[in-house]
């Protein structure tokens, strides 16, 4: 896992350093508060789901027989298993959206009502431990090594990220860019008020699944959407507590 370890902290430093050059939002909330917060539900998942999945993730990684031992090279291999994953992946988000139970802790990453980069680490334990468990048989049905699968998601973790933040990009640039992975101007859609553009965009690393699956939406006043959820606005909501006992409200 070495390469996730630095690269994970990397990507959000400099994104937080160009958020605070130049911000796309101006949010009126104190961003180290918002910043501490959201760093705080993340790591809370990652422990709990690293002491929940730990022994059974190197078991189920150490067997390399499903899929894609039948591709010719490792080269086509790492191709075919990066874009399965995503497909999974963009599968699994709109199942967070579209099933009540899943979406009941779904929500809490859609809370946040100033989203920026260190909202890329806003999920809830049992969000983690749902998504963790499901990507178990996928793995296996894949059949990678742990290699495939960190070079997966350390490529996720920059794009999403990037797609969260909060930094103000040239619009043609991330057009553009949304040609070929989830852009920050995608992801604000993702992040509105309105269910509508909330249920579209569920792309993690490529944009592809959302052309294919006419789930791609953009809007040129990206500036006007309102982010978060209606009913979870108030300080108490935005709280550390609030975060984890969003599912049960
Ligand atoms: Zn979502």
């Amino acid at each position: 896992m070495e390469l996730k370890s630095y690269i994970l902290p990397l990507s959000l430093s400099i994104f937080v350093l160009l958020e605070l050059g130049a911000p796309f939002y101006r949010f009126r909330v104190n961003k180290l508060r918002h910043g501490l917060i959201n760093i705080s539900t993340g790591l809370t998942s990652f422990l709990i789901s690293t002491i929940v999945y730990f022994t059974l993730l190197s078991e189920v990684l150490g067997i390399d027989h499903g899929l894609s031992r039948f591709m010719p090279n490792e080269f086509l291999k790492l191709i075919v298993a990066l874009l399965l994953f995503d497909l999974w992946m963009y599968i699994w988000h709109r199942m967070n959206h579209e099933i009540p139970f899943f979406w009941r802790f779904h929500k809490a990453h859609h809370s946040d009502v100033a989203m920026d980069a260190t909202t890329g680490l806003r999920f809830h334990p049992i969000e983690v431990l749902l998504s963790t468990g499901a990507r178990l048989p996928i793995y296996l049905l894949i059949g990678v090594n742990a290699e495939i699968i960190i070079t997966y998601e350390s490529l996720m973790a920059v794009i999403v990220i990037f797609h969260h933040s909060n930094v103000t990009i040239n619009p043609e640039v991330d057009d553009a860019l949304s040609f070929a992975i989830t852009t920050p101007r995608m992801h604000r859609v993702h992040h509105s008020d309105f269910y509508k553009e909330t249920n579209s965009n569920y792309g993690t690393l490529l944009s592809l699944w959302d052309r294919i699956f006419g789930t791609f939406n953009v809007r040129q006043d990206v500036e006007n959407i309102c982010i978060g959820l209606e009913d979870y606005r108030d300080d108490k909501s935005q709280s550390f507590f609030g975060f984890m006992t969003t599912p049960f409200k």
